[in-house]
């Protein structure tokens, strides 16, 4: 791969980010070493990331053990945010749990209080009382139920055996005319 000196300078900076298949750091290595111009052009922009590298690692580029030790520091403080992230959002889902458990026992008090709000310590025994109402009325309705269903039943029972007895009387009354025709 023959290089221009257009195409050269358009490489420098996939030379510093190291992002140069090997065909083209070949071609871009052999350029800048017959290449004054094009060397000089590589040596300014490089010396730039440089500077830049040094302004952001805060010395860091000046000393490779200095930069490795904060290299690992960084990452721990990565680890270390992370696994705090984890934790809020843990401490977040419980919090939605918990909200979501206030939010059916209010519903299920005021289903069974009818009004709104928890029951405390305090009220508790009311609504034990408004509780024990609500069962024994439900119980009184039962039994009115039943009682009326019995003595429907008994009516009815009354009823078919009144006009059994009547067809029988019917019945007994025209056998008694047919015979007495005869
Ligand atoms: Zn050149």
């Amino acid at each position: 791969m023959e290089l221009d000196c257009r195409k050269a300078q358009q490489m420098i900076n996939g030379y510093i980010a190291d992002t140069l298949d090997e065909r083209e750091l070949q071609a871009f290595l052999d350029h800048v070493r017959e290449c004054p111009s094009c060397y000089e052009e590589l040596e300014i922009y490089y010396t730039i990331h440089l500077a830049l590298d040094y302004l952001d690692d805060d010395g860091g580029a000046a000393n490779p053990t200095l930069k490795l030790v904060r290299e690992l520091d960084a990452k721990h403080r990565e680890l270390y945010k992370s696994k705090v992230l984890q934790i809020i959002r843990n401490v977040l889902t419980a919090a939605a749990l918990a909200a979501a458990i206030l939010a059916a026992v209010i519903q299920i008090n005021y289903l069974i209080t009818g009004r709104l709000g928890l029951i405390f310590i305090g009220q508790e025994e009311q609504a034990d009382d408004v509780q024990e109402q609500d069962s024994q009325s439900e119980e009184e309705i039962t039994e009115e139920l039943d009682e009326e269903k019995i003595r429907e039943s008994e009516e009815t029972t009354a009823a078919i055996e009144e006009i059994a007895a009547a067809e029988e009387a019917d019945h007994t009354g025209e056998t008694e005319e047919r015979l007495q025709g005869n």
